[in-house]
């Protein structure tokens, strides 16, 4: 679950170093240094790196629309892209975990990351509407 900041606090017009938006936002420089590892833009022609106030309002916003987006039926959430994506050829496996529910997984269509979320035996028939389900054997130990 995604941690909501407080994004009413940051000025659009005005520029931040990484340590006064962790005093801003109360979070650690960690969490700041993680947002532009994962694409929240910045000026980094001089030394400290700045941060635009509206670049950080709209990754910040952005993120948490896709954290509330459900995943739909056809799609899986994958780790990587962060967001639910249509898995490859629409190939699923459906692994088995005690006779009623088991997990599906697929390979993210995007980038090929392996996803996976769980799924009940009654909801494969649907399922198998949308993908081209694989049953797996279920694991004997
Ligand atoms: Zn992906």
């Amino acid at each position: 679950m995604a941690k909501h900041y407080k994004i009413q606090s940051i000025r659009i017009h005005q520029s931040y170093e990484v340590s006064e938006l962790s005093d801003l936002l109360i979070c650690t420089q960690q969490t700041v240094r993680a947002w532009i590892r994962d694409g929240l833009p910045v000026l980094s022609a001089r030394r400290p790196i700045l941060i635009l106030g509206f670049e950080l309002r709209k990754y910040l916003k952005d993120r948490d629309a896709n954290a509330k987006r459900p995943t739909a039926l056809g799609e899986f959430y994958c780790m990587r892209c962060r967001k639910p994506q249509k898995p490859f050829g629409m190939l699923v496996d459906y692994i088995p975990i005690n006779e009623s529910k088991g997990r599906l997984a697929a390979l993210c269509s995007v980038c090929e990351t392996t996803c996976s979320r769980f799924a009940s035996k009654d909801s494969l028939p649907e399922l198998s509407q949308i993908f081209e389900i694989v049953i797996a054997a279920m694991k004997q130990d």
